[in-house]
């Protein structure tokens, strides 16, 4: 079966106000190193079960931008030898803006590289500064000229809404000035305040506030009917891509999870799912480095690597709950009986019985019978989606 692969870069200039993910500063200086490891691990999951092949592959961070492409070279060279690559393999790399050049995204171009997800954030100055981000509205600018002259003719926006200190109307500037850079694709969240950040020491200190959750609604919605009259089809909670009969600019590996299908996660704190297993990486590159330097471990069972921390057979009736919970964040797709029942071998209405009763009798889900009948959230679902996927756990 078509695996995707995910690559975990845990590698920042700097740390962003609000991050919460697992990456580091001061530590490019172990980048050689950390390669090395992951093409370790690239090489014996390869080895415990030759040419998977894979479709798609995604390196995220952290800033893997921040990697030179002779490093991307190796990878790509390592998996190219141990995996079979699809001819029309979706390869996407996440990059700051500011840290793009001409060159750079001309090399990875020819590398094979045909995805750019670039964390914007924000087009709004005074945001930028509050989350700390390293980068002006220029640099973003910049990044997408160069990125199409590269030839990238696939790119995607990172954008954030709901800061505490955001109005309608700035958000809105935002989206707006967004939309004018014509990119195939936009992934949009709400700020959760993490534990641990700047941005929660503030919110502690009576700083800053939550945002009001009516408002944060209000921008939900407002980016919902503005990036629909702006020809983006709003196919998972918190993406949208020009997709049409003639094209279709979804993102490929993100969609590899929504849909159930097996992913395999390399690199510090990576996670994966094959053959029935999850597996979680331990997560710093200290550690990283040092699991995967042992030499007595080549002979591993599949999707085992010495990097992780857990690799957990997952019961069926987690599978099922896992499948619905995801699929559903799928809102027009939604979960597909004739899909459930062939990979479980039951009905889906059976083991759901009552959660799906519930959830139509409130209003939050619904069957579609277009081509085969599916369940999906109604537009109330949408807005309500954590209450639909809190209750198939
Ligand atoms: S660039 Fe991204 S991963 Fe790095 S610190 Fe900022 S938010 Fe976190």
């Amino acid at each position: 079966m078509n695996h995707s692969l995910y690559i975990h870069i845990p590698f920042c200039r700097h740390r962003c106000h609000y991050c919460d993910f697992n990456t580091y500063t001061g530590q490019i200086g172990s980048i050689p190193a950390y390669v090395e490891a992951l093409i370790s691990e690239l090489r014996i999951v390869s080895l415990a079960k030759p040419d998977i092949p894979i479709h798609t592959i995604y390196f995220g961070g952290g800033t893997p931008s921040l990697i030179p492409v002779s490093i991307y070279e190796e990878i790509i060279s390592a998996i190219k030898a141990g995996f079979m690559l699809g001819s029309d393999c979706e390869i996407s790399l996440e990059a700051n803006p500011g840290t793009l050049k001409k060159e750079y995204l001309h090399r990875l171009v020819g590398l094979g590289f045909n995805r750019l997800s670039i964390g914007v954030q924000s087009l709004d100055p005074f945001d930028l500064v509050r989350l700390d981000r390293i980068h002006s509205i220029w640099d973003v600018l910049e990044s997408i000229h160069h990125a199409r002259l590269a030839g990238f003719d696939n790119i995607n926006l990172d954008l954030i809404f709901g800061l505490p200190w955001q109005d309608l109307e700035t958000w809105k500037k935002t989206l707006l000035r967004a939309i004018d850079l014509s990119p195939e694709h936009f992934s949009i969240y709400s700020l959760i305040i993490e534990p641990g950040t700047p941005l929660f020491n503030w919110y502690q200190r009576g700083l800053i506030k939550q945002q009001d959750q009516d408002l944060e609604a209000d921008m939900y919605e407002l980016t919902i009917d503005t990036l629909k009259g702006s020809g983006y089809e709003h196919y998972e909670i918190s993406n949208w891509a020009k997709y049409d009969q003639n094209w279709d600019f979804r993102c490929r590996h993100n969609l590899q999870y929504w849909l159930g299908y097996p992913y395999l996660g390399i690199g510090a704190g990576a996670h994966g799912f094959s053959d029935g297993f999850r597996t979680v990486n331990t997560l710093t590159i200290h550690d990283y480095i040092k699991r995967m330097s042992q030499d007595d471990f080549l002979q591993m069972p599949f999707p085992g690597t010495p990097a992780q921390i857990s690799m957990d057979a997952i019961d069926i009736k987690t599978q099922m709950s896992d499948f619905m919970m995801v699929g559903l964040r799928l809102v027009k797709e939604g979960v597909s009986e004739a899909r459930f029942r062939k990979l479980f071998g039951r009905s889906m209405t059976e083991i759901f019985s009552q959660e799906i009763t519930t959830l139509t009798r409130q209003g939050l889900i619904e069957w579609s019978e277009a081509e085969e009948r599916k369940l999906h959230l109604t537009k109330r679902g949408v807005f309500l989606a954590n209450r639909v996927f809190m209750a198939f756990v």
